[in-house]
């Protein structure tokens, strides 16, 4: 069996590793890379990581309750690309694939989704910096999803979506969301790496 390569009609790359070493091995590993990333110009730089958990968190979710498969570590934006990457059984190929890429090239987050992931990457800011408040957090977040002019006196607004301000920022974030999506969650600026003994077709 030999690495393959495609195009699908929808333009999406596909590259199949065969599983040469256990053809029954029953898990099938994959990923999804991007062709963006937070310092590609014209993108506001917050977005494609805000992006990123509105999808990758999603499924996950769905992944784990409708396959028993997951999301890996490899799920994650860099400068110039962002990767999607995932597991599940062989099994499920086929349906697994269709929610993954449903859910990656579909539609748009929707607000719900934007402040959970918000809180979401506000939790690994704290993280990675332990001196950090939730409050610098937030404000730092605010600062590279929206551009300064937006965040002049609204630091906490991404915090409080109850107040105007608040759905305000949010606003203009989803906005900014619609846009990165448009532009840039499309399959012919993506690729497909499989690592599986399912024959996929497109
Ligand atoms: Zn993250």
């Amino acid at each position: 069996m030999e690495t393959t390569e495609n195009t699908l009609s929808n333009g999406l790359r596909l590259i199949v590793l065969p599983d040469a070493s256990n053809p029954q091995r029953p898990w099938t590993t994959g990923a999804i890379t991007l062709n963006v990333g937070f310092l590609c110009p014209s993108v506001m730089p917050g977005i494609p990581h805000l992006v990123e958990h509105c999808c990758g968190d999603e499924l996950n979710e769905l992944l784990v309750t409708t396959f028993g498969g997951h999301m890996t570590d490899n799920t994650v934006t860099h400068k110039d690309t962002t990767t999607y990457g995932f597991e599940f059984p062989t099994g499920c190929c086929e349906e697994a694939l269709k929610l993954v890429m449903g859910r990656i090239f579909g539609p748009n987050p929707t607000a719900e989704q934007v402040s959970s992931a918000i809180d979401k990457i506000t939790g690994e800011f704290e993280y990675r910096s332990r001196n950090m408040s939730a409050e610098d957090a937030r404000r730092r977040i605010c600062e590279v999803m929206s551009g300064r002019a937006y965040c002049e006196g609204t630091a906490e607004s991404l915090g409080s979506q109850q107040s105007s301000e608040g759905r305000c920022q949010l606003l203009k974030t989803m906005a900014n969301v619609e846009s990165f999506v448009f532009n840039y969650h499309r399959p012919g600026r993506a690729a497909l790496v499989l690592r599986t003994s399912c024959a996929y077709s497109s």
